[in-house]
């Protein structure tokens, strides 16, 4: 049977006693030691690896942020706590895991449309920067920032007139329920400085997913631009600027990892030559799933091996209902396999074609498709990596009653 690729397992993993190992463990030990699967296996050591590889390559002045998001497993926030300078959230349950974490809401900035009364309330009475979404957004906060007697620290999300190019997730250019269209930016800033808010900037994201250096310059490139005709518009230095992020990581046969060192130089050379109005800003860029994504593995264990007319089945009891983008129902258009592996097999040569799926009584439930590995039987282990990001909280766990999959950090 002709298979089909495999997206490339990422740089860090490697064979202990045959085994796919993660932290120092075989994936049989960490199976084990939860007392379960299927399981989401996190590693410190390649979360704090890339961040530090990301330090090398930025300029200093440009901090980094984390979108929790990507994942926001408490022990995951706690090991970045000391190693990022900010963190993104998206909601008020965001907030309340940020802060179960111990992080300063000092640190933390609020994105997202729709933010409800109560949730700005919690982040304005904490302290939290909200990244404004509209003008609607900018009065309630400021009423409600009178009624707590405390100034609500806000920065102005723009909408962008220009998105980054091939980027996975569009997130800015024409009409947007995100943001704030970049005409309309200097008269809501004014109106927020009259009001007494204290003023955060601006926050121009424009899209995830990126692999191509090239476009994530560009993008940058006019991000800057943008913030200093906004500024001038505005009429004072910005005092901060969060410049996005969109960078990608490699999931499918063919992409290449996003080429860092060349990100990092442009933007070497952007920070010296930065324009009156921003040279006092604090700058960052903020990611989620470049910190975090190559870092996990989802483990899952055959719980049935079987024949239809011709194509061999790997039954898992795990599946889309855990993590939903590598069955490809999560935004893509074109079903291709994640990387995947038979962890405790992991050195061995692949022996079959096989396809691998889940659980759930549904045939959208494919963890890979036809895929050439080592022979996998009852009780083997398989691994699906990239599952550090919009894995556990971006899929239904409650789809089909299987339940929530476990996670751990190692
Ligand atoms: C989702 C999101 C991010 C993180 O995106 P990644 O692709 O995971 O890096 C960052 N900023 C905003 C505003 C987002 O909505």
């Amino acid at each position: 049977m002709k298979s089909k690729p495999v997206g490339p397992i990422p740089e860090g993993y490697y064979a202990l006693e045959g085994q796919l190992s993660i932290g120092g463990k075989t994936a049989s030990e960490i199976a084990a030691a939860a007392g379960e699967t299927p399981l989401f296996v996190y590693s410190r050591d390649l979360i704090s690896a890339r961040i530090r590889q990301l330090r090398e390559a930025l300029p200093d002045r440009i901090g980094v942020n984390y979108a929790i998001k990507a994942n926001p497993f408490r022990p995951v926030l706690e090991h970045m706590r000391p190693l990022v300078d900010g963190f993104d959230i998206a909601s008020s349950g965001e907030l309340r895991l940020a802060q179960q974490a111990g992080i300063d809401p000092a640190r933390i900035s609020f994105a997202g449309p729709g933010k409800r009364d109560d949730e700005l309330e919690a982040a304005i009475a904490a302290g939290v920067t909200l990244n404004c979404e509209s003008s609607g957004e900018g009065e309630r906060a400021m009423a409600i920032g009178g009624r707590l007697g405390v100034r609500p620290r806000i920065a102005i999300r723009v909408n962008p007139d220009f998105e980054l190019k091939g980027s996975g997730m569009k997130m800015g250019g024409g009409a947007k329920p995100f943001g704030v269209d970049a005409e309309k930016v200097p008269d809501l800033a004014r109106y927020l400085l009259d009001e007494g808010a204290d003023w955060r900037g601006l926050h121009i994201f424009t899209g995830s997913q990126a692999l191509n250096a090239d476009a994530i310059i560009e993008a940058q490139s006019n991000v800057l631009k943008l913030a200093d005709e906004l500024a001038q518009a505005i009429g004072e230095p910005l005092p901060k600027l969060n410049m996005g992020g969109g960078f990608g990581i490699p999931y499918f046969p063919g992409d290449e990892p996003l080429d860092l060192a060349s990100v990092g130089k442009a933007l070497h050379e952007r920070v010296e030559g930065l324009p009156a109005s921003l040279q006092k800003a604090e700058l960052c860029l903020e990611l989620g799933r470049y910190l975090v994504g190559e870092a996990g593995v989802y483990l899952c264990r055959v719980i049935d091996r079987k024949d239809s007319h011709g194509v061999t089945y790997l039954v898992t009891d795990g599946g889309l209902h855990h993590q939903l983008a590598a069955s490809g129902n999560f935004g893509t258009v074109v079903r291709r396999n994640y990387p995947i592996a038979v962890a405790n097999r992991f050195d061995a040569d692949a022996a079959e074609v096989v396809s691998v799926v889940g659980c759930l009584c549904t045939p959208l439930d494919r963890l890979a498709d036809l895929a050439h590995l080592p022979r996998g039987d009852v009780g083997d282990l398989i691994a699906v990596f990239c599952a550090g990001a919009y894995g556990a909280t971006a899929s239904p766990s409650a789809f089909l009653g299987h339940g929530s999959a476990g996670e751990v950090l190692v």
